[in-house]
């Protein structure tokens, strides 16, 4: 793979990615995919699906898992509702995750991602030992699969991945680094965030955001690229730094608004073209 190819996120039905064909239409060569419900996930869909990746040129780097009931309405919400975090519902999410690592193989993809959900700050807490030991499992099924996980940032510090990462003790265990996210969710400065956890970062985001007015307790804007306070090329000559050659994959998580998605996504584009000319 050339260095830094563009990327897009993507979905099959729903989700919060451009369909297939956008992504077809705006050119690019890579895309991270959306988990699809569970009914989609079938061997006659993942041929289907890689026939058209084919078509295209499209390869696909990793597929994002999701859950039925996750809201990313405020952070309180994202806190009660997003991924294997929340007890009520971990035991079912936690065999659909693996499930979702089983269809990303029948795709011939070798690294699987997720939001996992606040990670409690306690580190001596049950609940944090708890999520210690589902990330493990979790880690261990896609290990077998020939797999790695990613964790998206934003709900963590830098310093309270790291420490996450490093508990878990487990070597297919990296990161899907997301500066908005750590703007959004005030969570850090990302660049600084990324000279810290540069070594697990495999691969990454490229949204934009602006910082809440009092961050950590109210989301921040998600903005397009270029246009909120992440700074692209700084953003970009820090990947650089950390020795990133991977996709730059764009996310603008705006779904319910097509056209515009499409149009920003190609803005997006041409923005991370030039930065790649100017920084190489
Ligand atoms: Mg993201």
């Amino acid at each position: 793979m050339e260095k830094w190819p563009i990327g897009v996120f993507a979905s099959v039905d729903a989700g919060l990615g451009v369909k297939l064909e956008v992504a077809h239409e705006l050119g690019v060569p890579t895309i991270q995919l959306h988990a699809p419900a569970k009914a989609t996930r079938t061997q006659k869909n993942a041929d289907a699906f890689l026939s058209r990746l084919n078509q295209y040129g499209i390869e696909l780097t990793c597929v994002f898992g999701g859950f039925e009931g996750e809201s990313y309405a405020d952070i309180p919400t994202v806190s009660r509702t997003v991924g294997l975090v929340p007890p009520e519902t971990r035991a079912e999410r936690t065999k659909e995750m693996k499930e979702i690592a089983d269809f990303a193989r029948m795709l011939g993809c070798k690294t699987v991602a997720l939001h996992l959900g606040f990670v409690p700050h306690d580190t001596g807490s049950s609940l944090y030992q708890e999520v210690l030991e589902v990330t493990r499992d979790v880690c261990d099924h896609c290990k077998k699969n020939g797999q790695n996980l990613h964790l998206e940032t934003g709900q963590e510090s830098a310093d309270g991945l790291l420490q996450f990462i490093g508990d878990v003790k487990r070597d297919n265990l990296f990161i899907n680094f997301d500066p908005a996210n750590m703007i959004l969710y005030g969570t850090g400065e990302p660049i600084e965030a990324l000279r810290k956890v540069g070594s697990y970062v495999r691969s990454i985001h490229c949204k934009d955001g602006k910082w809440a007015k009092n961050p950590g307790q109210e989301w921040g804007q998600e903005v397009p690229l270029g246009q909120g306070d992440v700074g692209m090329e700084n953003y970009l000559r820090t990947l650089q730094e950390i020795g990133y050659e991977g996709p730059l994959t764009i996310e603008r998580e705006i779904p319910q608004e097509p056209d515009r998605q499409k149009s920003e996504i190609g803005h997006a584009i041409r923005l991370l073209n030039e930065l790649k000319a100017k920084i190489g």
